[in-house]
């Protein structure tokens, strides 16, 4: 098959590659031309682990190319997919769907032929149907079908989730769509990957539905690990104790600093609206998203309560400021409320992370940026250990502690123990324990 992919950023980047991969033909297209020039010259313009080995060899075998222009993309595709971004809309919580239609009309300008054109994009309900209606009204000559193929890979494992997805969701409406479909995905159905094939709509509600649950889980175990807190019990032995029960499951019970990142805020926005246009007010996720955000102010109070009640003139050692560890992502992480507020509070604020600097130096103004924990630890009064990369995860606390002014850990992804805090003569606050 012959793929274009519109977007190369984490999704259609990620997404172009894996086609390739299976042995289809893709060109991946992208408006930012540094970003193709990147790309181009062989580099990955973001921190993805294994993207850059899989990207050289299918560049190398001939499959994978990269282009500012589309009308040249476009010629002889079977299917094109949107993976441009679907960010927040300014002011009402929206999805900020422009950059999805205005790639849909350049593809009604420029399509030679029939294609599917596909949604890979998360979008609202409805957002497929005028994807068709747009291309239909610009081009009532030409034939297409329109399909709706949400993606769930996460970052810093998209491969793996890519290549081996629990499922993929496929809205699709005709026979010819979904043949076309079914073909580009065949090399998953060797390994066993279900695809869900649906009406469009459903497509569209699968995705935000599982964000929403995903990010309604968190939050469930956050409320948990404060109420942990008060009655002395410990929220990771009840996550694991509620986790190994199959009809729970084990996974998005880790209680931290609140979700963030690219998906979970917006689209957890963007269903809440969704809900309240529609008159079916989504209430638990109105919920999630009020608490999520107050979350991240908690564990503000938190390094405060650690530093005597004030940071004002103290030194902070953060590390981590991604959303999670192994990518660089800094979207909604955060990171983005808590280091503020840390730098309003007074404090000196030295930030330590394997990816983040690239994207956090504009984000995070008046921080110190570090390369080693020892280093950022130097006279420090705190240290708040913010996203679990594996760098931080066998810190030598003593070697820290000799190194701070005031041994003293915000531990707010419960790596240490508090036992391995009074070993190494650390004050020590975590979440939910
Ligand atoms: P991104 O911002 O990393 O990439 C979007 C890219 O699209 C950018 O490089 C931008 O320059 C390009 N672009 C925009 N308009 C264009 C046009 N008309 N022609 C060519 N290129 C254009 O976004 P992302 O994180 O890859 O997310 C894309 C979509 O996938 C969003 O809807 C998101 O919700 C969804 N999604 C993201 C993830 C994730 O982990 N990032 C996971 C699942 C789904």
């Amino acid at each position: 098959m012959k793929l274009t992919m519109i977007g190369s950023g984490y999704v259609g980047l990620v997404s172009g590659v894996c086609f390739s991969d299976f042995g289809h033909t893709v060109v991946c297209v992208d408006k930012d031309v540094r970003k193709i020039d990147m790309l181009e010259a062989g580099e990955v313009p973001i921190y993805e682990p294994g993207l850059d080995a899989l990207m050289a060899r299918n560049v190398a075998a001939g499959r994978l190319s990269f282009t500012t222009d589309l009308a040249a993309a476009l010629e002889g595709a079977d299917a094109v997919f949107i993976g441009v971004g679907t960010p927040t809309r300014r002011g009402d919580g929206h999805a900020d769907l422009s950059y999805v239609y205005a790639a849909a009309e350049e593809i009604a300008t420029m399509l030679t032929g029939y294609a599917v054109v596909v949604t890979k994009s998360t979008v609202p309900v409805g957002t497929n149907r005028e994807v068709g209606r747009i291309i239909a009204a610009t081009r009532p000559d030409i034939s297409f079908d329109i399909a709706s193929n949400p993606e769930f890979l996460r970052e810093g494992a998209a491969i793996e989730d890519f290549m081996r997805p629990d499922r993929v969701v496929v809205g699709v409406e005709s026979d010819r769509a979904r043949a076309v479909m079914a073909e580009i995905y065949s090399p998953l159905s060797l390994r066993d990957a279900p695809i869900v094939y649906t009406d469009l709509e459903s497509a569209e509600m699968i995705k935000y539905a599982a964000n929403a649950f995903l990010a309604t889980k968190i939050t469930f175990i956050n409320e948990i690990a404060n109420l942990c807190e008060k009655v002395g019990a410990d929220v990771q032995a009840v996550a694991r104790g509620m986790g190994m029960d199959k009809r729970i499951g084990s996974k998005f019970l880790n209680s931290g600093p609140g979700y963030g990142g690219s998906c979970f805020p917006k689209d957890t926005n963007a269903l809440a609206r969704i809900g309240q246009e529609h008159a079916a007010p989504q209430r638990i996720v109105e919920q999630v998203i009020a608490i999520n955000d107050a979350r991240k102010r908690q564990m503000v109070d938190k390094v405060l309560e650690l530093c005597g009640g004030s940071v004002n003139g103290k030194r902070i050692a953060v590390l981590g400021v991604t959303f999670k560890p192994n990518t660089d992502d800094m979207r909604d992480a955060p990171a983005l409320t808590i280091v503020p507020a840390l730098v309003g509070g007074g404090a000196e604020v030295h930030v330590v992370d394997p990816q983040g600097r690239r994207e956090g130096e504009a984000l995070l103004p008046n921080v110190h940026w570090q390369s080693d924990p020892y280093v950022a630890a130097e006279q420090a009064d705190a240290l708040v250990l913010l996203t679990e990369w594996n760098e931080f995860r066998a810190l030598d606390l003593p070697r820290l502690a000799r190194a701070m002014r005031t041994p003293a850990m915000a531990d707010l992804r419960n790596v240490y123990s508090k036992d391995d805090a009074d070993k190494a003569g650390m004050a020590y606050t975590s979440v939910g324990r």
